[in-house]
C-alpha cells in the first residue's frame, strides 16, 4: 500500500457505473455542466464505443481509436461482443490513456468516467478491471453506482439491483456512492427507507412476492451490512437536483480512499 501523502492534491476519478439507462451519460453531462460553472472544468473519458451521440465532449473517446461496427464486421461478432472487443483493444492502449491523464493532472480536480451502456461489458471485463486498476492505482477513485429509481421501486427488483452494487463494491474495493437517479419522476425516499429500516423492507418483500422467502430474508441481512458500506443520494441528472449533496459525498469517499490506500 501507498502513502495518502502521494495523491493528495491529486484529482478524484468519478467512474460512473450503472445499468443500461439508468442515466450513466446523461448524469456525466450534468456533472461536467457543473464542474464548468461551479468548479474547475474535468477531464472526460468515454469508454462507450456504441454511443451514437454524447451530450458532452470528451478529451478521450474510445470511439476516436475503435470503430466497433467494424470490430463487429472484422470479428464476426454481435454487438455485446463488439463492445467488448473494442473495450478489449482500447484498453492494450490505456498506458498512453494515463500518459495523456498525467500531464494534465496538475491542472484537475476531477476524471469523471462514462462506461458501455451494458454494464457488465465493463465490470465482468477483465478490460474494465485493468481500467479500474490503472486510474485507482494512481488517483484516489469513486464508484458512482447509478440507479433508475423508478424502475427500482419493486422490494425484488431493489433487491436485485442492490445485490449487484454489492457484488461491485466488492470486485472493485472503491468507496462507493449509490446514486438514485430521476427523482424528478420518482422520490428516493423509499429506497432510504428500505436502506435504514429493515422491517421495513421485509414486510414490503413479503407483500411482492412469498417466493423463496427465507433465501430473501437472508439476503436482506447481507444488504444490511452492505448499506454500512456506502454513501446515497438522491439526484436528477436532468434538473440538477441533488448534485451538491452528490459532491458532499464524493469528498468524504475520498477521505475513506486515503484512509484505505
Ligand atoms: P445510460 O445508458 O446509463 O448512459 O443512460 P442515458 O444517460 O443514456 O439515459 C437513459 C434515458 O434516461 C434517457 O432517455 C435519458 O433522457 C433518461 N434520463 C437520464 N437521467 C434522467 C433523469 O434524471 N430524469 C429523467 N426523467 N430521465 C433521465
Ligand atoms: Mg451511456
Amino acid at each position: 500500500m501507498s502513502t495518502s501523502s502521494s495523491r493528495k492534491g491529486q484529482p478524484t476519478v468519478l467512474l460512473c457505473i450503472g445499468m443500461a439507462g439508468s442515466g450513466k451519460t446523461t448524469f456525466m453531462q450534468r456533472l461536467n455542466a457543473h464542474l464548468h460553472s461551479k468548479k474547475r472544468p474535468p477531464y472526460v473519458i468515454n469508454l462507450d464505443p456504441a454511443v451514437l451521440k454524447l451530450p458532452f465532449t470528451p478529451n478521450i473517446d474510445i470511439r476516436d481509436t475503435v470503430n466497433y461496427k467494424e470490430v463487429m464486421k472484422q470479428y464476426n461478432l454481435g454487438p455485446n461482443g463488439g463492445i467488448l472487443t473494442s473495450l478489449n483493444l482500447f484498453t492494450t492502449k490505456f498506458d498512453q490513456v494515463l500518459d495523456f491523464v498525467n500531464k494534465r493532472a496538475p491542472t484537475l480536480d476531477h476524471i469523471i468516467v462514462d462506461t458501455p451502456g451494458q454494464i457488465e461489458i465493463f465490470t465482468w471485463s477483465a478490460s474494465g478491471a485493468i481500467i479500474t486498476d490503472a486510474l485507482a492505482a494512481t488517483y484516489p477513485s469513486v464508484v458512482a453506482y447509478i440507479i433508475d429509481t423508478p424502475r427500482t421501486t419493486s422490494p425484488a427488483t431493489f433487491m436485485s439491483n442492490m445485490l449487484y452494487a454489492c457484488s461491485i463494491l466488492y470486485k472493485t474495493k472503491l468507496p462507493f456512492i449509490l446514486v438514485f437517479n430521476k427523482t424528478d419522476v420518482v422520490s428516493h425516499e423509499f429506497a432510504v427507507q428500505w436502506m435504514t429500516d429493515f422491517e421495513a423492507f421485509q414486510l414490503a418483500l413479503q407483500k411482492d412476492t412469498s417466493y423463496m422467502s427465507n433465501l430473501m430474508n437472508s439476503m436482506c441481512m447481507v444488504l444490511e451490512e452492505f448499506y454500512n458500506n456506502l454513501k446515497v443520494v438522491g439526484v436528477s441528472a436532468v434538473t440538477g437536483e441533488g448534485i451538491d449533496e452528490f459532491f458532499v459525498a464524493v469528498d468524504e469517499a475520498v477521505k475513506e480512499y486515503e484512509e484505505i490506500y
